[in-house]
């Protein structure tokens, strides 16, 4: 693993002899948070690329799990009533 300032880092994955594919490199940034995997900026949580980071580079990993998954921001979603559905099959 590399470290550029702390926020941009490179990762190298073990070869794992039970799978077949390719190894592969991950470079990404935590300022923008960013992965090349995607998982990190689509699913708003970090992914295993940043968790090693993370632990490499002694960040605490909880700072980049979005708020939208804290309990408060869940129970929100529960606060209004939702809409009848019209239809009783539905
Ligand atoms: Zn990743």
């Amino acid at each position: 693993m590399k470290v550029g300032r702390n926020t941009r880092f490179l990762v190298k994955e073990r070869q794992n002899p039970r799978e077949v594919r390719p190894l592969c490199r991950f470079a990404f940034r935590l300022d923008e948070l960013w992965c090349d995997c995607g998982k990190f900026q689509k699913l708003h949580l970090p992914c295993s690329h940043v968790l090693v980071a993370c632990k490499y580079a002694h960040h605490d990993f909880a700072r980049y799990i979005s708020h939208v998954y804290t309990l408060q921001h869940v129970f929100h979603v529960y606060e209004r009533l939702f809409g009848e559905l019209i239809n009783e099959e539905y």
